[in-house]
């Protein structure tokens, strides 16, 4: 879509869902102990000098070793949860580099702000790995441990469920204590410890009706403006989307668009306006958990340029997306998923239809053949036709709810994941959807797109 009075095209995705697989969840010493299938990258070698590091930690002791990980890990979350700097910088290692512990009081006095009514570590002790050789030295000799730690935390109010973090740290014992050593020391290895919004400074928080918004310093103004229309947004959403939904949203507001991807671990994202994420967690039976931690963050460079309509189109989508996630966990087609965010967008918005997609329009004038509907990777941020997948996929189910209306569409949205998530054939169940509502078969709407497209965009 093209936003009027926005420069070039700014988009948004779904996207950035990490899966992470729990199971066996027991409870030692106040801390929660997670037997976790991680979605781990496949690990480097054993480096020699790390495997011996790693031998000296839990070898003779392994019982004693995690205990003593385990409170550590204890202290820190209740530090964090009680604001409590002193203590909180006590679980890091004295020995480590300057810059190591600023950062970590740099979060810790970010995380003052952040209305948590959680916040626990979990310990796989038998996930742990090697260090990579050129990490070794930093601990000069010293025992070190390095364990899968997940964390687990709510926005107070606004989390119904713990939102799960994979963090990668390193432990080290000195003088018969241990402590937090590092959190990147598997980087090399692909082990990346995920990062939240207080890990890139000072956090500036704002409330509204329906919202709350984390930025940083300087912020407050395009803090106000998003959760205002976040505000506005609910009943936009609410008049398509019918469903029962939290009717609220935690919005983050990075400073750059590098911090946005890093925070969700997705490069690329240029073309990008705002995203909205959460995580899903798979069960061990291979089923999904319903989806936590839903957010919306902003590409603050992409996200300035627009203009106030842009901004209500963006933000409305982005909150169709938490609105409508519990069905779309499943696997939701993207151009049914887009789409119909896009649908919500720019309902009432009054944008002319040659405006909004005006990509796609420019396309068919110069000659190009319409092919199927958008697919899934048609949606990959990196696509240089993606306005063209976003367009096509509004204009899908916009003829859907010129034929059955909005909530008529919304009912077929909620089918597709409803079958979906129980494994049916993506395609089948959208054909059988289409059948029981449009009263086509997959393929005959897909030729009926193709000529609404071209009677839309004549
Ligand atoms: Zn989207």
């Amino acid at each position: 879509m093209s936003v009027p009075a926005g420069a070039p095209a700014p988009r948004w995705l779904v996207g950035a869902v990490a899966v992470l697989v729990a199971s066996n969840v027991a409870v030692a010493g106040g801390v929660v102990v997670d037997r976790t299938e991680s979605r781990l990258a496949p690990r480097q070698g054993p480096v020699a000098g790390a495997h011996v590091a790693a031998r000296a930690a839990i070898g003779a002791d392994t019982q004693e070793v995690q205990r003593a990980v385990i409170a550590l890990l204890g202290r820190r979350a209740t530090a964090v949860r009680r604001h409590d700097i002193t203590s909180f910088m006590a679980t890091v290692d004295p020995l480590a580099p300057q810059a190591f512990k600023a950062a970590q009081r740099s979060s810790a006095l970010a995380l003052r702000v952040v209305p948590l009514s959680s916040w626990t570590y979990e310990l796989d002790p038998d996930k742990a790995h090697d260090l990579p050789a050129d990490r070794v030295p930093r601990y000069g000799g010293a025992a070190t441990w390095s364990p899968d730690v997940l964390l687990s935390y709510q926005i107070a109010g606004f989390d119904p469920q713990p939102t799960v973090d994979e963090i990668y740290p390193t432990f080290v014992q000195r003088s018969g204590q241990w402590y937090l050593g590092a959190v990147d020391d598997l980087v090399s290895s692909g082990l990346t410890t995920q990062k939240g919004p207080w890990d890139f400074g000072p956090l500036l928080v704002t409330r509204t009706r329906s919202s709350i918004v984390f930025g940083h310093k300087g912020s407050t103004a395009l803090a106000r403006l998003v959760g205002g229309e976040i505000d506005r947004a609910v009943p936009r959403v609410d008049a398509v989307w019918r469903r029962p939904w939290a009717h609220k949203a935690v919005v983050i507001l990075p400073a750059t668009q590098q911090e946005l991807e890093t925070l969700i671990d997705e490069p690329n994202l240029d073309q990008i306006a705002a995203v909205a994420t959460a995580e899903s967690a798979a069960r061990a039976d291979g089923t999904q958990q319903a989806p936590v931690g839903d957010r919306v963050m902003v590409n603050p460079k992409n996200f300035r340029e627009l203009g106030p309509l842009g901004r209500r189109v963006v933000l409305t989508h982005e909150l169709t997306h938490i609105a409508t996630r519990s069905s779309t966990a499943g696997g939701v087609p993207s151009w049914l998923v887009e789409g119909f965010a896009d649908y919500v967008g720019y309902l009432g918005a009054g944008v002319p239809v040659k405006v909004a997609a005006s990509e796609l329009a420019d396309d068919l004038d110069n000659g190009t053949k319409l092919k199927g509907l958008p697919t899934d990777d048609d949606f990959e941020a990196t696509n240089p036709d993606l306005a063209q997948a976003y367009e096509g996929a509004w204009l899908a189910n916009r003829l859907i709810a010129e034929r059955v209306g909005p909530t008529g569409l919304a009912a077929l949205y909620a089918a597709v994941g409803r079958e979906a998530s129980q494994g049916a054939d993506v395609d089948e169940v959208v054909s059988a959807a289409l059948e029981a509502t449009v009263k086509l078969t997959l393929p005959e709407f897909t030729a009926a797109w193709r000529s609404y497209v071209r009677r839309q965009l004549r």
